[in-house]
Order: structure tokens, then C-alpha cells, then sequence
């Protein structure tokens, strides 16, 4: 029988709540949830899938994932889907300070995140068992985890897994704190491109910030299926005035921070609205609990300028599907030691940190004046237009060689 987890025996709407069984309880059914419900279950643990809603909604995230997202994919076995449902093209061309510098070849891909997330999803093994509910009581302990759901289904299992990425309900019901690392930390502008893919010469375009004072990161031109996706970066708050100019009128806001964009590649017109996303960089505080884990943005969220997030949420699928859960299920009961090793992990612990790290520094090369930053700015700089024109020198030599 149930344990009585609202003091009555009864879900929420007074019905009889009916107990199952499972091994594993994932909730949240973003990028790292649907990615560590298919890797479990490949694996043949009966897994449960709890989804607030049956689509992931319409969302600005990650638009864009390289090779080394991809092999992570491929590791939880979802490269094929994924890869399938994505935009492919070969190589970036790199401009700094309005100067092509590099142009490489590597394959990248991208996808509105919402349709790829939803892809995975339709992608679930049969034999995953997915529930659209909202998770209303959760009591985790040492040995059995206990989890009524909105619909009255109740569930017994031996592990819960916390996917459900910024969303704070479910981290606050197993009772872990976060902690703002840094608020407004930047902003993320998103929009679509009236000219087509073929209209322009780059299989994809980074053209950075081209003044210190403009607090740009970079802009990223790249092609969703015939369409040419933006996203910009930008250190700037949500509220400030340059914020409402550039949603009002993207042309011209590109024109005034990046000049030389036009002039090198003609008229860039945007259709449709602009999105933004202000993001601060969270990470909770103590999450070891008796029988839950958190995985991806649920656990740390970094800045999207570094590009980290999807590495970061599938590095922790692999770290805790296809190493910690094999091991911990050889022996009964889901303590907090076991739990333990899977935050200590020094691969997800590497990952996180670099994370962490690079989304602080790359803010505070771009807009820190102190003269520490000033002269890592200065070095970064020297450093580059070396290797740059080392670069074109080789690319030249190789040329006339041949
Ligand atoms: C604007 C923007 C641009 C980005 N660009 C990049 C990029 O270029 N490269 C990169 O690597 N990363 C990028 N990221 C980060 C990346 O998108 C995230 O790190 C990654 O998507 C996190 O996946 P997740 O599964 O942890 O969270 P999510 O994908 O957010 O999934 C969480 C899921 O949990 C569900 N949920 C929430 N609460 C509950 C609940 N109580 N019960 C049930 N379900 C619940 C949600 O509906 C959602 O489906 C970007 C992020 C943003 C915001």
C-alpha cells in the first residue's frame, strides 16, 4: 500500500490514489530529461517520463549545437533523431572587428529548440512510460521514493532525477535552494532574417562586438531550414533604453553597433519579432538529497554566449545514466553517499566549472575596465591578429604552392 504522502491516502481531487511501480522517475521533459528517459531506457531500466505539458512550448533556447553536442547526443543514442530533425551546415566564417579572420569548415546545425526537443520526444522508446501531469507531493528518502502526480497516479520508484530546468517548483518541494551567481548577467536577442539562405556567401556568420563601449558579444547568423536565423548576444539589461530601441527596430540597431555589417554583406532586414531573454547565471546550493539527482539547466545555468548549456545538461545525462545509475543499482536502497559521488564526478564537475568560469570571464573581457581586464583584452587581441595573420600567411603560402 501507498505511503501516505498528504495525510489522507488521497490524491488531491479525492480519488483513491492507485500506487506504481518503476525504477527511475524523471521529471521534466526538456533536452535533458527526454535525453536520460531514452539512455535509461535503452539500458532497460523501466523508466516514467512527467511532463507538464504533452509539447515543450514554444521556447527561445539553444538554436544551434556543433559536433561535440552531437557526439554527446550520440552517447544517449539520439544523435540520429536529432541530426534529422536539424539544419546542417558546413563551417563559420569568423569576423573581428568588421575583418574576416577565420573561416572554418566544421559541420554545425540548427533548429528551432522547441521543434528538436519535440522530435526526442516523439523519438521515446515504447517502452518509456509518459505522463503529462503536474508533480503535486514528492517525499524522497534512503530507500523508496514516493511521487502523486495532478491526475491522482501515484508512483514508487527508486530514483528521481529533477529535469525540469529553470522551472522552480519541484526544487523547492525536495527543499534545495539556488543561488543567483550572476544576476542579469546578459541578454539574449533572437529573430529571423528576411533574406534567404542562399542570399548570403557564409555557410553561417560570428561577427563580434566591434567597440569595447557597446557591450556586444557577437552576433550569429545561421540557416534554419531555408531561413536565416539571428541570435544576438549582448551585455545589457532587459529594461535599459538600447533594449526597447533594438526590439523596435533591429536594422538599425545592428547599423549602430555593427557598421561594417552592411557594408559587407547588404541589407540585413528582420522579419517578425525580436526575442529577448535576460539570463542570470544560477547554480543551487547543497543539492544532496536522499534519492533525487538534478541534471542540466535544473542543477546550474550558465551564459549562452559561451554556447556550454546543451554540453553542460548532456554531460550530465551520460556522467549520471551510463556510469553512476549502473552502479548504484547493483545494491539496494538510494542513500545519500550514492548520491553523493554523482555531484563529485569529476567529469561533470570539470564541466560545470569551465562553464561557470567562461561565462564570467567572457563578460568581463568584454566590458571590465579595470586594468586587469584591460590587459587581458589587450593580450587577447595581440594574441589574435598573430595567429590570424599567420593564418592568412600559411593559407597564402599554400596557395601559391599548389
Ligand atoms: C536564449 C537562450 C539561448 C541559448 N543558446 C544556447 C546555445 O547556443 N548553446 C547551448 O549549448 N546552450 C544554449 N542555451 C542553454 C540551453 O538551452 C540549456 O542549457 C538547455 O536547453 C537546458 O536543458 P534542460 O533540459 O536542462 O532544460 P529545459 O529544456 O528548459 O527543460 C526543462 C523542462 O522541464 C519542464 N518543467 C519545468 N517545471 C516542471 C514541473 N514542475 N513538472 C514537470 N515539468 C516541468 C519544462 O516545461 C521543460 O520541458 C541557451 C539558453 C537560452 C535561454
Amino acid at each position: 500500500m501507498m505511503k501516505d504522502l498528504n495525510g489522507t491516502g488521497m490524491a488531491p481531487d479525492g480519488s483513491l490514489a492507485q500506487m506504481q511501480q518503476t525504477d527511475i522517475v524523471i521529471i521534466g521533459g526538456g533536452l535533458a530529461g527526454v535525453s536520460a528517459a531514452t539512455a535509461l531506457s535503452r539500458r532497460g531500466y523501466d523508466t516514467t517520463l512527467i511532463s507538464a505539458r504533452d509539447q515543450h512550448p514554444p521556447d527561445f533556447r539553444a538554436e544551434k549545437l556543433g559536433q561535440a553536442q552531437m557526439e554527446l547526443l550520440r552517447q544517449v543514442g539520439l544523435d540520429a533523431t536529432a541530426s534529422a530533425q536539424m539544419t546542417a551546415f558546413d563551417g563559420v566564417w569568423l569576423y573581428r572587428f568588421g575583418r574576416r579572420v577565420e573561416q572554418g569548415g566544421a559541420r554545425e546545425y540548427g533548429s528551432d529548440y522547441a521543434d528538436l526537443v519535440n522530435a526526442l520526444r516523439r523519438a521515446l522508446p515504447a517502452e518509456v512510460r509518459s505522463v503529462v501531469a503536474k508533480v503535486t507531493e514528492i517525499d524522497c528518502g534512503p530507500d523508496r521514493q514516493h511521487i502523486i502526480l495532478s491526475d491522482g497516479q501515484s508512483f514508487k520508484c527508486r530514483l528521481v532525477i529533477v529535469a525540469t530546468g529553470l522551472g522552480d517548483t519541484i526544487r523547492k518541494k525536495i527543499g534545495v535552494d539556488k543561488q543567483v551567481v550572476s544576476p542579469a548577467h546578459s541578454l539574449c536577442c533572437g529573430f529571423d532574417l528576411a533574406r534567404a539562405r542562399n542570399d548570403f556567401p557564409f555557410p553561417s556568420l560570428v561577427w563580434t562586438g566591434e567597440r569595447f563601449d557597446d557591450r556586444i558579444s557577437y552576433l550569429t547568423l545561421f540557416p534554419i531550414g531555408d531561413k536565416v536565423r539571428a541570435n544576438l548576444f549582448v551585455y545589457r539589461d532587459f529594461a535599459e533604453e538600447w533594449t526597447r530601441r533594438f526590439r523596435a527596430d533591429p536594422r538599425a540597431g545592428l547599423r549602430e553597433v555593427m557598421p561594417n555589417l552592411e557594408r559587407t554583406f547588404g541589407p540585413i532586414e528582420v522579419v517578425g519579432p525580436v526575442i529577448t531573454r535576460p539570463i542570470d547565471l544560477v547554480r543551487v546550493s547543497n543539492p544532496q538529497r536522499d534519492g533525487v539527482v538534478l541534471v542540466g539547466d535544473a542543477f546550474c545555468v550558465v551564459c549562452p554566449i559561451t554556447g556550454t548549456g546543451i554540453d553542460k545538461a548532456l554531460t550530465d545525462v551520460d556522467r549520471l545514466c551510463n556510469v553512476h545509475i549502473p552502479r548504484w543499482f547493483e545494491s539496494p536502497g538510494m542513500p545519500l553517499a550514492k548520491i553523493a559521488q554523482y555531484y563529485a564526478d569529476p567529469v561533470k564537475v570539470a564541466r560545470d566549472e569551465s562553464a561557470m568560469k567562461m561565462s564570467l570571464d567572457s563578460k568581463s573581457i568584454k566590458t571590465d575596465p579595470s586594468i586587469y581586464w584591460g590587459l587581458r583584452r589587450l593580450r587577447s587581441r595581440t594574441l589574435g591578429q598573430a595567429r590570424y595573420a599567420m593564418k592568412r600567411l600559411l593559407t597564402r603560402r599554400e596557395s601559391s604552392t599548389a
